[in-house]
C-alpha cells in the first residue's frame, strides 16, 4: 500500500495508471491498476484532501487486502480484536 502524499512518485515509477490531474486511479477499495498495489489519501485526491479521509482510505484498503487474504468479506467489527490475534480469521459459520 503507497500512501506518498502529494508527489506520487514511487506510484508512477511502478507505472499505475494516473488521471489528468496528477492523481493515482483507485477504486473505492484503494485498488490501482496494478494487481494488489494499493494507493490510498492526498496521492489519489490532490485537490480534496483532509487527514481524516486519508485514514479513512487506509481502513478500507486494510479490509479489502483482509479480504482477500480470507476469500471471502471481512467484517470489520473483528478488526480490533483479531488484530492481536494470530488466529484472526472469522470462524466459519459465523455471519457478520
Ligand atoms: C497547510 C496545510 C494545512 C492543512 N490542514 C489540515 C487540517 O487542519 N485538517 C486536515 O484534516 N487536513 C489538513 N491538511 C491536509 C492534510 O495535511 C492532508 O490531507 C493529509 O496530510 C494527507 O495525508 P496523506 O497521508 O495522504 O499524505 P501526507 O500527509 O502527505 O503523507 C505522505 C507521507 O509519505 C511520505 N513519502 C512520500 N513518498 C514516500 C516514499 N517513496 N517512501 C516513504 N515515504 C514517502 C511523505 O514524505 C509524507 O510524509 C492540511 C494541509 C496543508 C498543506
Amino acid at each position: 500500500m503507497l500512501s506518498e502524499g502529494k508527489g506520487p512518485r514511487l506510484a508512477k515509477a511502478l507505472g499505475v495508471a494516473m488521471s489528468k490531474d496528477g492523481a493515482v486511479q483507485v477504486d473505492v477499495n484503494g485498488r490501482t491498476s496494478i494487481d494488489r498495489l494499493y494507493t490510498v489519501g492526498r496521492s489519489t485526491r490532490p485537490g480534496r484532501s483532509q487527514a481524516i479521509i486519508s485514514a479513512g482510505d487506509g481502513a478500507a484498503v486494510a479490509i479489502d487486502i483482509l479480504s482477500a487474504e480470507a476469500g471471502e468479506p471481512f467484517c470489520a467489527r473483528l478488526i480490533p480484536t483479531c488484530a492481536l490475534r494470530p488466529d484472526w480469521r472469522r470462524r466459519p459459520g459465523r455471519r457478520s
